[in-house]
């Protein structure tokens, strides 16, 4: 089995919903927020890899790498590109300011986890100039969240693992950077609970290869299918 970070995420919190996404083949519509979240991680993306690190270079990624689909008119949809621009612009500032060097952008990473593989990718890694490697995450909600928070996060401690695992690359920090909120939330990797971790991702992966998709209700109220499923309890 090959399990991503996404298929685990979503594994865990739910199979049912991991059986409607990944085996019946159900799509999740594009919402404003998902749209211009891509729209965003494309244009960093692209302008990380084109070395050239103007404003304007950033800004031109993002009318070339914005998705137009999930807006409800032309309207909302330009308000939310503005806001697009208002963000990168602030985050181009910010940029300039600092020291470390980006070593690699959308990082892919897989290692061997018992019978199965496990991978995921990874927004951007920078390196300090004392050498140390940092994992950083872009987010592109509203807020920003606590340093307790991103030190129990279980997307950037998969990926502190797929990068020592996979990318023989040992994290010294994590790092979320809200780039609408304007915030970067910084903590020092600990390896911490990563055996217990990576036996997770095992038990999940075969969990999903012996097609156990029991339904876990305490996920209802945020799920996207929770209007339809058959189980929901957030009706
Ligand atoms: S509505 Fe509830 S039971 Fe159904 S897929 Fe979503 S989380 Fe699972």
């Amino acid at each position: 089995m090959d399990i991503s970070f996404t298929r685990y995420r979503i594994y865990r919190e739910c199979p049912w919903k991991y059986k409607l996404l990944f085996v019946d083949g159900r799509k999740i519509p594009m919402t404003p927020k998902s749209s211009f979240g891509l729209s965003l991680h494309r244009a960093l993306e692209a302008w990380l890899e084109s070395g050239e690190f103007t404003l304007e270079s950033l800004l031109s990624a993002l009318r070339s790498r914005w998705l137009t689909s999930g807006y409800e008119d032309d309207a909302a949809e330009s308000r939310w590109y503005e806001k697009g621009v208002r963000a990168l612009t602030r985050f181009h500032g910010e940029e300039e300011s600092r020291r470390a060097r980006t070593v690699a952008v959308e990082k892919e990473f897989v290692w061997t986890s018992g019978a199965h593989q496990a991978r995921g990718m990874i927004d951007r890694i920078d390196q300090g100039p004392d050498g140390a490697y940092e994992l950083i995450d872009y987010k592109t909600g509203p807020g920003a969240p606590t340093e307790e928070q991103v030190a129990k996060d279980i997307q950037m401690r998969f990926y502190a693992l797929g990068a020592k695992r996979g990318l023989g690359l040992e994290p010294a920090t994590l790092t979320v950077d809200c780039v609408v909120a304007g915030e970067r939330v910084s903590v020092p990797y600990d390896g911490a609970g990563e055996e217990a971790l990576d036996a997770d991702i095992r038990a999940a992966a075969s969990g999903i290869e012996a097609a156990a998709f029991s339904p876990d209700t305490r996920y209802c109220p945020r799920c996207d299918f929770r209007k339809d499923c058959p189980y929901s309890v957030a009706k």
